[in-house]
């Protein structure tokens, strides 16, 4: 396996285009304005496009003639669906999206009798560069702007509504960011986007803040600035090891902010939301597994207001690792719990088709850019999927 290096700065392709859930509700109103249309027409276009109507002909609280203006000017589709793949009954839905300029993006909905999930990505593709992730490997295309990454969450919204997923119609009730891409390396749009899900209509989604939750490999500056902003989403940080050394691979952000910093940046986080936060550990056979790191991982995290997220490691192409057996998993979480340690371990579903954690990776692929690797699914598949991403 080759080292990646890290990529912070994402590189620059051409903006996408104009859209409402980029402004805020005043700039949404000039820009009305600007087109020679009284003001409170942009919180009747936030309306419906929160609601997943870009469709003019649905819009009749406004002008027929207006209509077609205002959708061009502020609503372009900047997602396209390339394709869906269900599984899981009809209850998990992958699906691919093309941008604008050709690059492409998954998201997962994921149904629950309880709650419906999305899993967004704020990437397209990843520049972390871990080792056992499949966007990891494929490299940074771009960062999402934020009506990329809102119009991933109003679309669940409105395939929840609309009863696209199996179950009858329901509500979108929770938004993890845990697909492509690193979120707290595209901070501003990040943050313009929890302010549309949580945001209250006509301007949001209205989600609640335990219900999305930000997941990182522990860019620490970011993680301060997110405890200072004062919203209260959940937090998930990525660990996957307890010790630097291995850290150190398998999540190489670790190289330059170690364990113990990531951990207080956390803690800093739960003090201030009193929501504790969640630690991500994807059990990898023989390389993180072991009893004695379930220890180490114990010893650090006991007495704090955190609790223990196992994922099976979903295999990935090209890599040699897989997940940890059963016994060894087993272990691992009686361990953590005789530590005193919250912990449970995801439910990972339908990896057949690419849809669980780690293995979204149609990010390398831009329009007239050949693949760099990485197979992905020909044909839609009815079988069990994944991404059982949620915080519950
Ligand atoms: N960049 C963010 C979001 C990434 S995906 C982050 O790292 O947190 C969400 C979770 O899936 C992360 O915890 C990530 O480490 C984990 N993951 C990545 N590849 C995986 C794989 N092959 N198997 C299991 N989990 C994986």
């Amino acid at each position: 396996m080759t080292a990646l290096p890290l990529v912070f700065d994402a590189p620059r392709r051409g903006k996408p285009p104009r859209h409402l859930a980029d402004l805020t509700r005043e700039e949404a109103r000039a820009a009305v304005a600007d087109l020679g249309q009284p003001a409170f027409r942009a919180d009747q276009l936030a309306r419906h496009y929160y609601r997943g109507t870009t469709d003019p002909a649905q819009m009749t609280d406004i002008p027929a003639a207006a209509r077609e203006t205002l959708r061009e000017a502020l609503l372009p589709e900047l997602l396209t669906v390339v394709r869906h793949q269900t599984a899981d009954n009809g209850r998990t839905r992958k699906t691919l999206w093309r941008l604008h300029d050709g690059a492409l993006v998954e998201s997962v909905l994921m149904r629950y009798p309880d709650r419906a999930t999305v899993c967004i990505s704020s990437q397209a593709g990843c520049g972390m560069a871990c080792p056992f992730c499949a966007t990891g490997q494929a490299g940074l295309t771009r960062n999402l702007s934020a009506a990329e990454i809102i119009g991933q969450a109003v679309a669940a919204a409105a395939a929840m509504a609309d009863g696209e997923v199996a179950g009858g119609p329901g509500r979108l009730s929770n938004v993890v960011f845990m697909g492509m891409g690193e979120p707290l390396a595209n901070y501003a749009r990040v943050r313009a986007t929890l302010d549309a899900l949580l945001g209250t209509a006509p301007y949001g989604l209205g989600l609640s803040q335990r219900s999305v939750t930000v997941s990182t490999v522990g860019l620490v500056p970011a993680i301060r600035r997110l405890t200072e902003e004062g919203r209260n989403v959940t937090l998930a940080v990525s660990l996957h090891a307890p010790d630097d050394e291995l850290r150190d691979t398998l999540v190489p952000i670790n190289t330059r902010w170690k364990v113990g910093e990531v951990i207080e940046a956390a803690d800093a986080y739960a003090q201030r939301t009193g929501r504790r936060y969640s630690v991500e550990y994807a059990l990898i056979r023989d390389v993180n597994d072991q009893p004695f790191r379930a220890d180490l991982l114990g010893r650090l995290l006991a007495g704090k207001l955190a609790h223990v997220n196992l994922i099976p490691l979903n295999p990935t192409p090209g890599s040699p690792w897989d997940a940890s057996p059963l016994p060894a998993q087993r272990e691992f979480v009686a361990r953590l719990r005789a530590a005193g340690v919250a912990t449970t371990v995801r439910d990972t579903r339908g990896q057949d088709i690419d849809g669980a954690c780690g293995q979204l990776a149609a990010a390398d692929r831009v329009e007239g850019v050949p693949a760099v690797a990485l197979p992905t699914p020909a044909v839609e598949a009815p079988v069990p999927l994944g991404a059982e991403a949620d915080q519950g």
